[in-house]
């Protein structure tokens, strides 16, 4: 069952099939409709698959690819308790019980209609590790990426603010999800997962769908210059995802960087990084297509009632899990 409530905040649109361009004659006209019609695709709002009193986000492009399973949990529903109410809490945590996680996260793999389907999760601490699993390891393997060609096995990783990113190669029918926080952008974690795809499955970038999920947005994530320097250090184009610095005043947005001439307003101590914007960054350079990256503008920080924050709630949030997966024939 599909549905579009309309507590996501954006407008309620199932899929693109209605979207029907008429064929025209000329060659420009042709190609303006095709630009059209890649927009028309790559624009479209996420939907909200309900099922179970849970919600779960999904791309509509990576919906209609009948083998593919995939989805980004939110917060309502589950077993779990948190501040009087029902929460799908779906990572192990010193507040929930080990049995309430495992009932969530049955219930969540239930609501995608991939029961069937094993899960791997990661022991995951910021790194640039990838992992390619052909079957479910016998203990949790260290990493913050994991790839697979193998049918039956569902890719899971949590976060709490830190960017989700699924990847799905249509063509050679692989899958790869990434855990992303500042550490693991600056170490680019999300290139070395397609890096793995390529070498591993022989995937080729640009036929690669990317969906970033929820995480903390540039509105809400503050951190320290030096992780602005960090970045900057690593990447030329760095300087565009802390764009919430730029007032109109300042004549150079990373003065810190320049030091403080005399005469100046003291640098910010501190700065917000849009982090969905950085790993959009890398998956282009990387070599995906813009119409084939699909991005949700939802802030776990602002959206406390749909997410949860690490960054808001500390020890007491709970997880998000976005999973991606090959059905079994
Ligand atoms: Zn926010």
């Amino acid at each position: 069952m599909i549905k579009t409530p309309p507590a996501l905040g954006s407008p309620a649109v199932s899929d693109y099939t209605g979207r029907v361009v008429a064929p025209t004659k000329s060659l420009t006209a042709r190609r303006i409709v095709r630009k059209q019609r890649i927009r028309a695709i790559s624009e479209l709002p996420w939907t909200e698959h309900v099922a179970h009193g849970i919600r779960i986000l999904q791309a509509p492009a990576l919906t209609k690819i009948p083998w593919l399973v995939h989805g980004f949990s939110t917060r309502p529903g589950g077993v779990s308790d948190l501040e009087g109410k029902k929460v799908l809490n779906l990572g192990f945590a010193e507040w929930d019980t080990r049995k309430l996680v495992v009932e969530n996260r049955r219930l969540f793999q239930s609501a995608l209609n991939a029961d069937n389907l094993a899960l791997v999760t990661l022991t995951q601490s910021h790194s640039d590790v990838v992992q390619v699993f052909d079957s479910v390891p016998a203990e949790s393997c260290r990493g913050d990426a994991s790839a697979t060609i193998r049918p039956g096995l569902l890719l899971g990783v949590q976060t709490a603010d830190c960017v989700p990113i699924l990847l799905v190669d249509p063509q050679k029918r692989a899958v790869s999800a990434v855990h992303a926080g500042w550490r693991g952008t600056l170490q680019r974690i999300v290139t070395k997962a397609i890096g793995k795809m390529q070498m591993q499955f022989g995937s080729r970038p640009d036929g690669l769908l990317a969906a970033i999920g929820p995480s903390i947005g540039g509105c809400c994530y503050e951190v320290g210059t030096e992780v602005a320097t960090a970045f900057v250090s690593q990447f030329p184009n760095a300087a565009d995802w802390f764009d919430e610095l730029r007032t109109g005043d300042e004549p150079n947005p990373l003065q810190w960087l320049n030091g403080m001439p005399p005469g100046h307003q003291p640098a910010p101590k501190n700065v917000f990084l849009d982090l969905r914007k950085a790993n959009r960054a890398l998956l282009l350079d990387a070599g995906l297509p813009a119409q084939n990256i699909f991005v949700v503008d939802l802030c776990t920080a602002c959206r406390r009632d749909l997410l949860f924050s690490y960054r808001r709630e500390g020890a007491v949030s709970g997880r998000l899990m976005s999973v991606v997966g090959i059905r079994k024939v």
